[in-house]
């Protein structure tokens, strides 16, 4: 069997950032064999310019919302942003099918090998079906009014099957990859959270936590803009009682038998929340998507936060409804224009093992280790100027 050989200025190893004293050897098929210094590495050596890295980790997409590129106003604030999906939301499904099959494109092209993506419809099956990339498919169940919570449920459980089906599993005791996942703090009842609790247990489950500051005042005191959002609804919410304590800590708790949690956005997430979640869990993982918050509130994630708590960050592109690619090297770059002392081989972890790590993908995802098939991915530009970075496929 033929190997093939790789040397960069930069490897990047998933974790550590290596120079070209080492090699990358990988089989045809691009399954990892070794990292070999150069002595060793005998003839046939390819010689790359650039960070030679394993593939991106995309842990937070829609991928079903691919048709809505350009068509919402940015930086509306999340309240207005959520009314104009659910409004715009209709399309032919041809259009929906083939932007969907474009967007998958695109992630490939630009290095990315895997996605958490939010599924509230099985438009993406088809797709999916191909195989052409691993997906987590987190089936969003949403439902703030308390007696809907059993229909609510029972639709989402459908989508929940019809995504189970997709994986044939090869092994005994298989890793999920498929959940069901409540959509957010504010739109989730207590009896919605009771039906979907018993399943998290070996799966990743995701939220999307704290995108707006509204989130903590509704907790705290019942006020603010989802309450306006609500009566816009004309919802009943006299049910709803405030606990007093932020977003987080007043729902987290009830995620905590899953295998790995996924908070996503997490824009107004606070010191003492962070905290809190490490009491709840070892396993929280904390999602950047920074271009979403610029299109949507015009707002940085709390960054250096994170980093002072030692939290694992992953990083996410939210879908093309609040975003103009879904580019992890996008991201990287707004969060280096941003945050420029942040150093890249910790943004290249978020994006490649820590993410792997979070979607349980880590066996054979995530970083350059013997028997994983990660995906080779050159990146260009990086270090000098980030405008003109770019990311081509390897393998
Ligand atoms: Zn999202």
């Amino acid at each position: 069997m033929g190997f093939r050989k790789f040397r960069s200025s930069q490897l990047f190893t998933g974790s550590a950032m290596l120079d070209d004293s080492q090699v990358l050897v990988t089989q045809e098929d691009g399954t990892i064999e070794a990292i070999v210094p150069l002595p060793d590495a005998g003839e046939g050596i390819q010689t790359i310019d650039g960070i030679l890295s394993p593939g991106f980790v995309n842990c937070h997409c829609h991928l079903e919302l691919s048709h809505m590129q350009d068509r919402i106003p940015e930086k509306t604030g999340l309240v207005d942003f959520v009314f104009s999906v659910v409004k715009d939301r209709h399309f032919p499904e041809e259009a929906i099918l083939d932007a969907i099959d474009r967007a998958e494109t695109d992630m490939l092209t630009h290095g990315i090998v895997a996605v958490g993506d939010i599924c509230n419809n099985t438009l993406t099956v088809p797709q999916k079906q191909k195989g052409r990339m691993a997906y987590y498919n987190f089936v969003e169940v949403t439902g703030f009014l308390p007696p809907a919570a059993q229909s609510r449920f029972d639709t989402s459980y459908e989508y929940y099957q019809a995504f189970q089906q997709l994986t044939q599993p090869q092994t005994p005791n298989p890793k999920p990859q498929t959940s069901l996942s409540p959509h957010a703090p504010y739109s989730v009842s207590d009896n919605l959270w009771k039906l979907i609790q018993p399943f998290f247990n070996r799966q990743t489950v995701t939220i999307h936590n704290q995108e707006t500051a509204f989130e903590d005042s509704l907790f705290k005191n019942k006020e603010g803009d989802f309450m306006r959002m609500y009566q816009m609804m004309q919802m009943d919410t006299s049910f709803f009682q405030p606990t007093g304590k932020s977003s987080l800590q007043s729902y987290l708790a009830n995620m905590k038998e899953a295998a790995q949690i996924l908070l996503v956005h997490n824009t107004f997430t606070q010191e003492a929340d962070i905290q809190y979640a490490a009491s709840v869990s070892d396993h929280i993982n904390w999602c950047l998507c920074i271009n979403a918050n610029q299109y949507i509130e015009q707002r940085l994630p709390p960054v250096e936060l994170l980093r002072q708590q030692d939290a694992r960050i992953v990083l996410g592109t939210d879908s093309l409804a609040s975003n103009h690619s879904l580019s992890i090297l996008d991201e990287i770059k707004t969060l280096l224009k941003h945050f420029p002392h942040l150093p890249i081989p910790e943004l290249l972890t978020w994006a490649t093992l820590n993410g792997a790590q979070a979607l349980q993908m880590d066996g054979s995802l995530g970083s350059f280790e013997a028997g994983k098939t990660p995906g080779v991915i050159n990146i260009l530009g990086l270090e000098s100027s980030t405008d003109y970075a770019k990311v081509v496929r390897v393998l």
